[in-house]
């Protein structure tokens, strides 16, 4: 298995949960490849490997015989890391997605997993929430969020390209708000930074006007539900991933997370900052009866008992 970004928040998981499946489940052993472009992290058992996506990919110099599955979860997801890094943003959505899909032909691969975004929805008209993977979401193509947006829309398009020419056994997963423990607490996403801020007793900052809504899923139920779409999805297929219930305002979300751990720090709702990238999305919430059809799974923790974990996790970090 080669799980591509695993330094990043899911590549973490990915990497781990998969040294348990060998360690406590699987009968006979599987390897697993960890690639990232940065120092690779994880558990000395695994093949480690530094590797940029967007560069094309030598297997033979870096060791690597034959791969079976892929998670491809390299990418830049953080709003103010992309508006800091446009081109590498689009880069590793467009070339980074064709070397994979070309590494999984050149091994004729049981499965890959792709990762684009609930951000290629844009902000979808009211009769469209939740939102379908059938919705088509208006992007503009010249904003601070383009780079995401318009790379997860290309990073799709040549999953289907690949899938209609080369029969690519390929899955795409449209992540909505993902959260949990292993987040990066300084990529500024609004979890992290809300329980950062708590541990510090600083207050909560809501940007814009707090009414712009997300939903937000627990990072267990996300692993589960893409490992079961790896497994069982239908090649060229989308699936939305995430937890519609419930679909909360951020400045809600705030009262929320502080009521949740019993810490009144206090909510302040300012004005965008300047890193952070504009036209956000004033509503995000899935439709995910096509995921739950074909994978037979919801899921399982609440936003209240995943915000506590999440606290708990880091409370003994910082
Ligand atoms: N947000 C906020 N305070 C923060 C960080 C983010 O109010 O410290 C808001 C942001 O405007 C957006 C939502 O929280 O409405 C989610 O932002 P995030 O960057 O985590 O993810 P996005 O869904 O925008 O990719």
């Amino acid at each position: 298995i080669l799980i591509t970004g695993s330094n990043g928040f899911l590549g973490r998981w990915f990497s781990d949960i998969f040294r348990h499946i060998d360690e406590n489940i699987l009968d006979s052993s599987c390897n697993i490849i960890c690639a990232d472009n940065n120092i690779v992290r994880g558990d000395t058992r695994d093949k480690s490997i530094v590797l940029n996506i967007c560069e094309k990919i030598d297997t033979k110099s870096l060791g690597i015989k034959n791969i079976d599955y892929i998670i491809n979860c390299a990418g830049i997801a953080s709003p103010k890391i992309y508006k800091n890094y446009p081109v590498e943003t689009l880069d590793v959505s467009y070339s980074g997605t064709k070397n994979i899909l070309e590494l999984g032909r050149k091994f004729g691969v049981e499965s890959i997993l792709c990762f684009s975004s609930s951000e290629v929805y844009g902000t979808p008209d009211i009769d469209n929430i939740p939102t379908t993977e059938e919705y088509i979401g208006l992007i503009p193509t010249m904003s601070d969020r383009s780079c995401y947006d318009i790379g997860k829309k290309v990073l799709e398009t040549l999953c289907h390209v690949h899938y209609e020419k080369y029969q690519s056994p390929v899955k795409v997963v449209r992540p909505f708000n993902l959260y949990g423990p292993k987040m990066g607490l300084h990529d500024n996403r609004v979890l992290p930074n809300f329980i950062d801020n708590i541990i510090k007793g600083k207050s909560l900052k809501v940007y814009g006007d707090g009414n712009q809504t997300r939903t937000f899923c627990y990072v267990t139920d996300a692993i589960v539900t893409m490992i079961k779409i790896l497994l069982m999805g239908k090649d060229g297929e989308i699936y939305n991933v995430g937890n519609p219930k419930p679909e909360i305002g951020i400045k809600d979300l705030a009262e929320e997370v502080s009521n949740v751990v019993n810490k009144n720090v206090g909510v302040e709702v300012i004005d965008y900052p300047n890193f952070y990238p504009s036209d956000e999305p004033l509503r995000r919430c899935p439709d995910i009866s096509k995921t739950v059809l074909c994978i037979n799974y919801k899921p399982q923790i609440s936003l209240q008992e995943g915000l506590l974990k999440m606290y708990n996790h880091y409370k003994e970090k910082v």
